[in-house]
């Protein structure tokens, strides 16, 4: 539950006297309601925070934050609730691009009749670039301050998170058959470790990562020579699992045992593999990625749009299992909002148990914050607000019909609120969304060059069929 208390905090240990107040960068105060999304997912009424540098130096009610810290730039946030950014850990950027191909059909043959051929024909560094970039751009806008992606030619992909100035964890995709950006599989090795070692140096905002599509195209050997370089190098390695039944029925007849024990006999699973979907577990399959101390990405829209199946988000926490959410490419949501990627997760897990009280509010924001930075290795540095956490934050505005009266702020925000309900957004102390607009990139010819990359893709010999 939501405890309405006030969040004691440290003032700096450097300030001369409370009647000194320490000059920081910036103020956000009288908030309505700061959400902290801490442990105990404490909420503050008429809260402040302090932001300094790219940092938050404080988070408590206003009066005590006004007492103790001078902005030199100040904002009055009344009407306003403060929640930490949104954590998306499971995407593929540049399908923005492909947003509303090939509706209306299950996975195997949206994939083999529409994106397969979509991406051989289409996908070049041009369309992820500017693919990632209005996938970054509608994140923004949403409340999403960090994505997890992986794709083809994600050098692309690198450079839209830094001209967005998202927080990102980037991999590079691997197949065992010919892709966009390597038409010789038996390259791949040479693909990782040339994205690997060009990976920009200099920032901690994004991170490099490796991508394997899913235990059904890459072969065991490619598995173990991606995971071993990924713990060569510190970084996350990333792959689809046990998706659909189907998946699942055909790793077991090829190869005696179903996805997560085949990874576990490949010494694949360990607490830096994330898992996107995991929707086909058997309970001793949920003990065994609790044991291992693997996370899973759940992606409740696509699973629903697809008809994968429901996840089983309940027992995996219940055995321990970090999970965050995730939208998955937006050519299968169709969007990038875990706004209502929150208020399905919940409302699936409940029809699924028949039992109202499963997946509650502050459970699932938790897994679109605080739960989502420590999937992806972020686990200290962002995810709540709290003292010496990094500064990034999203404001709603909270006067409007659909979000009053206001109640309890945690439902308010899972029920709710919507992905456009969002005025500003702040990345290491860095006002990005200013009353709404993007303001790390110009987004009209964001939306310009998506547009004339879209028109070139139903031109050129599309194989496409848009439903
Ligand atoms: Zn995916």
């Amino acid at each position: 539950m939501c405890a309405a208390s006030p969040v004691p905090f440290a003032p700096g240990g450097d300030m001369d006297s409370p009647s000194t107040p320490r000059e920081v960068d910036q103020l956000l105060t009288h908030v309505d309601w700061v959400v902290t999304c801490d442990a105990s997912m404490r909420c503050i009424p008429n809260g402040a925070v302090a932001i300094d540098g790219d940092s938050l130096v404080a988070v408590g009610p206003t009066d005590e934050v006004q007492a103790a810290f001078r902005g030199r730039r100040e904002m009055d946030l009344k009407r306003h609730l403060l929640l930490p950014g949104l954590i998306n850990t499971h995407t593929h950027a540049a399908m923005s691009l492909f947003r509303g191909m090939g509706s209306d059909l299950p996975l195997d043959r949206w994939l083999q009749e529409v994106i397969f051929p979509a991406e051989s024909l289409h996908v070049n560094p041009e369309l992820v670039y500017w693919g990632s970039l209005l996938a970054t751009v509608e994140m923004l806008k949403n409340g999403i301050t960090t994505f997890c992606d992986g794709y083809f030619h994600e050098e692309a992909t690198v450079s839209a998170a830094l001209d967005s100035g998202m927080r990102a964890v980037l991999g590079q995709g691997i197949l065992d058959f010919p892709s966009p950006d390597q038409p010789d599989p038996g390259r791949s090795r040479e693909r990782a470790e040339t994205f690997l070692s060009k990976f920009p140096a200099g920032t901690d905002r994004i991170r490099p990562s490796l991508f394997c599509h899913a235990p059904y195209t890459c072969c065991a050997e490619t598995l173990q020579w991606v995971k071993a370089l990924c713990r060569d190098q510190g970084i996350l390695f990333q792959m689809h699992l046990s998706e659909t039944a189907g998946e699942v029925k055909r790793m077991v007849q090829e190869h005696g045992t179903s996805p997560v024990r085949y990874l576990d006999q490949l010494g694949i699973l360990d607490s830096a593999t994330l898992v996107a979907h995991a929707v086909w577990l058997q309970p001793d399959e949920i003990e065994l990625l609790a044991l291992r101390g693997v996370g899973v990405s759940h992606n409740a829209e696509s699973n629903m749009k697809l008809a994968s199946g429901i996840a089983p988000v309940r027992q995996l926490l219940a055995q321990g299992v970090r999970v965050g959410l995730g939208t998955d490419g937006c050519a299968s949501n169709n969007d990038l909002d875990l706004f209502t990627e929150m208020d399905r997760a919940s409302k699936l897990q409940k029809v699924a148990s028949l039992d109202p009280t499963a997946a509650p509010a502050p459970e699932i924001l938790s897994m679109a914050t605080r739960q989502g930075a420590s999937l992806l290795g972020w686990g200290r540095e962002i995810g709540s607000l709290e003292m010496g956490r990094k500064a990034d934050l999203v404001a709603i505005d909270l006067d409007q019909p659909h979000l009053t009266p206001l109640y309890h702020p945690i439902s308010q925000l899972v029920y709710a609120a919507q992905g456009s309900d969002v005025r500003h957004v702040w990345i290491d102390g860095r006002h990005i969304v200013d009353g709404g607009c993007v303001k790390s990139v110009v987004e009209a010819k964001v939306m310009r060059e998506a547009a004339r990359i879209a028109r070139k893709v139903f031109h050129r010999g599309n194989p496409v069929r848009c439903t």
